[in-house]
């Protein structure tokens, strides 16, 4: 909660006093969570949204750990305050993260009632061919367009990245009824979505 709330800055990796907090917890409230999101987007788009009939009311979905999880990553390279016996990029390039629960099921009701898919992701340009094939493998297709970071983005943060993207889609016509991220810095920042969504994530912070 403290790296949350930016009390504690410069958090790299999972301090080990909080390894069985945040073991319990991803094993137990995690998914009760992540349901109530979804529920809570889906209440927002029954009773919010009225849907236009111009094909271009979209909704933003991150990708890691709100599409796919990189739990079994954590779990098999348990960080406890050490560099990673295996690299994530590594890991990422194998594209076996299962899907995050409850959200295939949500990414296709929005899908279903019309909404344009916009993926943003954090993730390298040179690992769009493998977050491809893990989406579909995991249950996601359709979507319309998938942004990953070129090396020009580097020099932005992921936080100013993310908003970068968002005010290209509203350039091209998109209205961005709603944002669903794991991360505040996929959600907070200019050209915000009309609602956003935070999913639960102990295991890591990206500014
Ligand atoms: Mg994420």
């Amino acid at each position: 909660m403290n790296v949350e709330v930016h009390n504690i800055l410069g958090f790299r990796h999972i301090p080990k006093e909080c390894i069985n907090y945040i073991s319990k917890y991803m094993t137990t409230q995690y998914k009760a969570d992540v349901r109530r999101a979804t529920e809570e987007a889906m209440v927002f788009l029954n009773k919010n949204i009225q849907h236009s009939s111009d094909n271009l009311d979209a909704w933003i979905f991150d990708v890691d750990d709100t599409l796919l999880s990189t739990v079994p990553y954590y779990e098999n390279n348990n960080a406890c305050g050490e560099e990673m016996p295996v690299l994530l990029e590594t890991w990422m390039k194998e594209a076996k993260a299962p899907a995050v629960e409850y959200m295939v099921e949500l990414f296709h009701k929005i899908k279903g009632r019309g909404f344009k898919i916009l993926l943003i992701s954090s993730r390298k340009e040179h690992l769009t061919g493998v977050t491809i094939d893990n989406l579909m493998k995991a249950g996601y297709y359709g979507w319309d367009q998938l942004k990953l970071r070129c090396p020009a983005d580097d020099n932005y943060s992921i936080k100013e990245y993310k908003a970068k993207q968002r005010k290209k889609f509203k350039e091209e016509g998109y209205r961005l009824c709603g944002n669903i991220g794991d991360q505040w810095s996929s959600l907070n920042g200019d050209h915000y979505a009309i609602r956003s969504f935070k999913l639960p994530n102990p295991m890591y912070y990206e500014a």
